[in-house]
């Protein structure tokens, strides 16, 4: 009986001790050590778990549940990659330099999504690199929030030549790969930039006037549509238009961590 008291006591105070370390690492090193319900914004490459599909997630799964190729059943955003940097399902396969995965937050709340690798992303297998890349980082800035905070991609995973617009034959191979990296990474909104990536998620063809201001659905994930930064680049005055989009969706991503929390 004494020996079972005995150990009770010494289980209450390694509770109280292990309690006592954790508050202490916690002043020290906050969120590195001890991540709190907003840790998915601060850069992690760590990888979720794959969770059932629920609610407006399942239109996600829905879409993917008619594939049979291995790659659909990746478990992690790193799998999949291997899985599919050696794709040739179009013609693309064959003129590309570097397969564009994508990077960034694996546990993203946002997802980025532009038309297609460019020149300097097919040289160096990074999405948003160059003049148009940097302007994207400072726009992502305008909103605190920097390129880790979200994932970065492109709808093609490779340059269509000279940079023209994807065929749809192209597009109808590779959006797929796309449906399972947000299936993977679930998250709660997309910035489409630019026409053609907007169009071609939310399969219209709507100029950017009728797309913007209007939060869009792309399988159960809000979509906010604004401009590409190289279209930025050459005309200064869409810059403020481009402003108010970023900083709408800064508001409903706000409001949607005070809903959560
Ligand atoms: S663009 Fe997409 S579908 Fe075409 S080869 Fe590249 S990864 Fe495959």
């Amino acid at each position: 009986m004494n020996s079972l008291i005995e150990q009770d006591s010494s289980n209450e105070s390694l509770k109280a001790q292990a309690k006592a370390f954790a508050v202490q690492q916690d002043s020290l090193f906050g969120d590195i050590l001890m991540p709190r319900g907003d840790a998915r914004r601060q850069g992690s490459q760590q990888e979720r778990q794959p969770q059932p599909a629920s609610g407006d997630d399942s239109a996600l799964t829905e879409r993917l549940v008619s594939i049979t190729e291995p790659w659909v059943n990746a478990p992690s955003l790193e799998s999949l990659n291997q899985m599919i940097c050696t794709c040739q399902k179009c013609p693309l396969g064959q003129s590309r330099t570097r397969f564009v995965f994508g990077t960034g937050n694996f546990n993203a709340d946002i997802v980025v999504i532009g038309e297609a690798p460019g020149a300097d992303e097919d040289a160096s297998g990074e999405p948003f690199v160059g003049l148009a890349g940097q302007l994207l980082t400072k726009i992502l800035a305008a909103i605190n929030l920097k390129r880790d905070d979200v994932f970065i991609c492109n709808i093609l995973k490779c340059r269509p030549p000279g940079n023209r617009k994807p065929e749809p034959f192209e597009v109808e191979q590779c959006e797929p790969y796309l449906l399972k990296q947000l299936d993977l990474i679930r998250p709660k909104f997309i910035l489409a930039l630019g026409l053609t990536a907007a169009n071609t998620l939310l399969n219209k063809r709507a100029k950017m006037s009728e797309l913007r201001g209007t939060v869009h659905d792309y399988h159960g994930i809000r979509v906010v549509v604004t401009y590409h930064p190289a279209a930025l680049l050459r005309n200064q005055q869409w810059k403020r238009p481009a402003w108010e989009d970023v900083q709408r969706l800064r508001r409903m991503y706000d409001e949607e961590q005070a809903a959560a929390s």
